[in-house]
């Protein structure tokens, strides 16, 4: 009898679960919001990387409703065959002049930007090097690049000096890849050092701007006018999906790089151009964010006024530190997160527990929206001291 080819499946499942590695998925109902329905049961959501409170405004709602009636649900294709609209070009257009780049082009998501800008642009004869804490999409797109790909310690300036100088010759093209928020722990990569590295090493620096686009910096432009470096050569990676609340991915650079990333990056080439909805509703977000810079402002007010009553009520909580609107409540076990990411959620408090192989620690990440209100985060540090 042939052995069953698919029988490892099983067995790994159960390896998963023994491990307290095993996820599922819980259904919200209804439209995303500081309070959410998480399986019919109302909680305050600290879930979500919807950190201005977009994804379910009217809004964005009405821009995606006009992009659909104008132009259908599909776009059809390829950005290069039946797939370009006019909305896109406007989109990216959009996107260059708030960040003050020449140009940008959008990706069906974040993560097909990374995989496409990194794949476009090193190869088989060149080096990356990637903070060992980089998301997923910029592991992998060094993975499908080709290249010699070496990780440095998280943010460590020096050791990724020492690397430099060790490799950086016996290559012909180097990028240095990094998140410039850090997912899952919230704080920021030391981007003026690494603009410097990139200079004296002769290297391309590519930054992820998932979390901070519409976040960071005066106008929420980002990292870049966060540190004051708007204006150096740089590549910026970003989503559409997290805090400009619709979904798709972005690359903003100069003229030259995104002209190139349209010839040659394979995730834009190759799949559908992002739909008129969501080009439509990031559109609309865009504008807002522009329009209401409170919302930005009140964001890092939220974010403060938890981090001072987490200091004032729970000094004895190993609080990451964090430069951003995520934060991580460090745990001692995966099991242990389990147990108080699903007690939060018994009393009312959405906080998910983030677990190895994501993190090689486990821990409860809280993302912060500008539209929690003042006792949202006081029923959070309330329950946090009743469970923990
Ligand atoms: N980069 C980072 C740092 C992310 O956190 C994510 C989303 N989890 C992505 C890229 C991918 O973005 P998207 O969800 O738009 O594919």
């Amino acid at each position: 009898m042939p052995q069953d080819p698919y029988s490892w499946i099983q067995a790994s499942l159960a390896t998963i679960q023994r491990a307290n590695w095993y996820r599922s998925v819980l259904p919200i109902h209804g439209r995303p919001g500081a309070t959410v329905l998480l399986s019919g049961k109302e909680v305050i959501n600290f879930a979500s990387n919807d950190y201005l409170g977009l994804a379910g405004d009217e809004r964005l709602i009405q821009g995606a409703i006009t992009a659909v009636e104008k132009l259908g649900t599909g776009s059809t294709g390829s950005r290069l065959l039946s797939g370009h609209r006019e909305l896109h070009r406007e989109l990216e257009e959009s996107i260059a002049s708030w960040k003050q780049t020449e140009d940008a082009v959008v990706f069906s998501s974040g993560y097909l930007a990374n995989l496409g800008a990194i794949a476009a642009l090193v190869g088989k004869r060149d080096l990356i090097l990637s903070d060992e804490y980089n998301h997923s999409s910029l592991k992998n797109g060094a993975i499908l690049s080709g290249a010699e790909l070496i990780s440095y310690p998280h943010c460590h300036v020096a050791g990724l000096r020492n690397l430099l100088s060790q490799y950086r010759q016996n290559y012909r093209r180097c990028l240095i890849i990094t998140d410039s928020v850090f997912s899952m722990d919230g704080d920021l990569c030391p981007l003026p050092e690494l603009l410097n590295l990139a200079d004296d090493f002769s290297c391309m620096l590519l930054i992820d701007e998932a979390h901070s686009t519409a976040v960071l910096g005066k106008t929420g432009a980002g990292c870049m006018e966060h540190f004051q470096c708007t204006g150096r050569t740089i590549i910026q990676v970003g989503t559409l999906s997290k805090a400009l609340g619709s979904l798709g991915g972005y690359v903003a650079g100069s003229a030259n790089l995104i002209d190139y990333l349209r010839n040659r990056a394979p995730s834009w080439i190759y799949t559908t151009a992002l739909s008129p909805a969501d080009t439509g509703a990031a559109l609309a977000a865009i504008q807002i964010v522009q329009q209401e810079p409170q919302r930005l402002v009140q964001l890092w007010r939220n974010v403060e006024y938890l981090k001072r009553l987490i200091q004032e009520q729970l000094p004895h909580l190993k609080l990451l530190p964090t430069q951003s609107s995520i934060l991580c409540l460090q745990l001692p076990s995966a099991a242990e997160a389990l147990r108080v990411g699903q007690q939060l959620i018994s009393k009312g408090i959405f906080a998910p527990a983030i677990r190895p192989p994501t993190v090689p620690t486990s821990r409860i990440r809280i993302s912060m929206m500008a539209t929690h209100q003042a006792a949202h985060i006081e029923k959070l540090v309330s329950v946090l001291s009743e469970i923990l």
